[in-house]
């Protein structure tokens, strides 16, 4: 059997940042038992994984033996990207060292912004001190494969704050960037916290702030290859690459969704029900694959783009879009302009 990605949704957090609407609990004590449900699933469902994932929540507060425990269950093929998410401030040098040594390969910071103040509205437990520290500590550890998470558009962000932020990345030995701007999530603390919306950025700056993303992320060598997405060349993130290819994966752990056999499905959002269930439960989500699902996900790859091999009904479509600078028409396929990234939804409305 083909291998197929292996997410692993890690459901905890020291505190919960005022934005976030993951799935996570602050109750420390429940990692072991959360462990064991893990593995029970991974050798239950017996796939062969060339891609691997641990999202949360936060996987660094898993010890190395658990994140090592959960990688020696796996049928895990040879020169497989094993990624792991780490906030800043939950990971000493020797963690790094042990991580590493239990098989992980690739790391992505959590550090959204490398402005102090940025952070505390974000409701971030680490400082930019402690994101740079950290990551200068993972490239001496050994880890040649890092990325970090930012956010544009936060409350309070002003194009100088970004800048900043954008210059110290370039600094920094990362291999990849994942640039997402701030969705206001229904009942998280920031969607009632009138004085933090009203910091937050009109549309304009908003779009004007993520031009500037794509403009400096470039000059520093970050190559844009999904909608808020950039890397260095041949840093592309293998995992999420099968989330837009519509390439199957499965999902382990409460709020973990997978594709597997042309299904979706997803695990409830149920710590203590995935713990105490012999094979977690999971909710049918509608069936994935449609072509159309995939050409929205094939755009959102701007490197790659929409094949008009595929989809030649695409290219009438999309005249009016390319004279407006939204879309370009590269080696036999549609691709969205930086500008046309602003708009995907809309574009992909009109070209499918
Ligand atoms: S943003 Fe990350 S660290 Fe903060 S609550 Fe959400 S999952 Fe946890």
């Amino acid at each position: 059997m083909q291998p197929i990605g292996l997410y692993i949704h890690v459901p905890f957090c020291v505190r919960k940042c005022r934005y976030c609407d993951f799935y996570s609990v602050t109750d420390l004590s429940l990692t072991d038992l959360y462990t064991s449900a893990v593995i029970r699933n991974i050798k239950a469902y017996d796939y062969g994984f060339d891609t691997v994932y641990f999202g949360g929540g936060t996987p660094s507060l898993l010890t190395p033996q658990q994140i090592g425990a959960i990688l020696s269950a796996a049928d895990i093929a040879t020169d497989t990207e094993i990624s792991m998410e780490c906030n800043p401030n939950s990971v000493t040098e020797n963690y790094l060292r042990e991580v590493r040594s239990a098989g992980i390969n690739r790391l992505s910071f959590g550090v959204q912004s490398f402005d102090d103040d940025e952070l505390k509205m974000l409701g971030r437990l680490h400082n930019s001190a402690q994101a740079i520290a950290t990551i200068e500590t993972a490239k001496k550890v050994g880890f040649d494969n890092i990325s970090a998470d930012l956010m544009l558009a936060v409350s309070g962000q002003t194009f100088e704050s970004l800048r900043r932020s954008l210059d110290a990345v370039a600094k920094l030995p990362l291999t990849h960037i994942s640039a997402y701007m701030l969705k206001v999530e229904e009942g998280t603390p920031l969607a009632t916290d009138e004085n933090l919306l009203a910091q937050i950025p009109d549309e304009d700056d908003t779009a004007d702030m993520y031009l500037e993303a794509v403009r400096k992320l470039d000059a520093a060598g970050f190559e844009q290859y999904e909608i808020s997405n950039f890397a260095r060349d041949g840093f592309e993130c293998r995992h999420n690459l099968k989330y837009w290819r519509c390439e199957e994966y499965l999902g382990v752990g409460p709020a973990a969704h997978s594709f597997v056999n042309g299904n979706r499905f997803a695990c409830p959002k149920n710590l203590s029900s995935f713990i105490s269930s012999e094979i977690q439960e999971t909710i049918a989500l509608d069936e994935g694959g449609s072509a159309k699902e995939k050409a929205m996900l094939a755009l959102r790859l701007v490197k790659e783009g929409l094949s008009l091999a595929e989809y030649p009904e695409a290219e009438k479509r999309g005249e009016m879009l390319i004279k407006n600078g939204l879309l370009k028409k590269e080696k036999g396929t549609l691709r969205l302009t930086p500008e046309g990234c602003l708009v995907s939804n809309q574009i992909i409305c009109r070209l499918i």
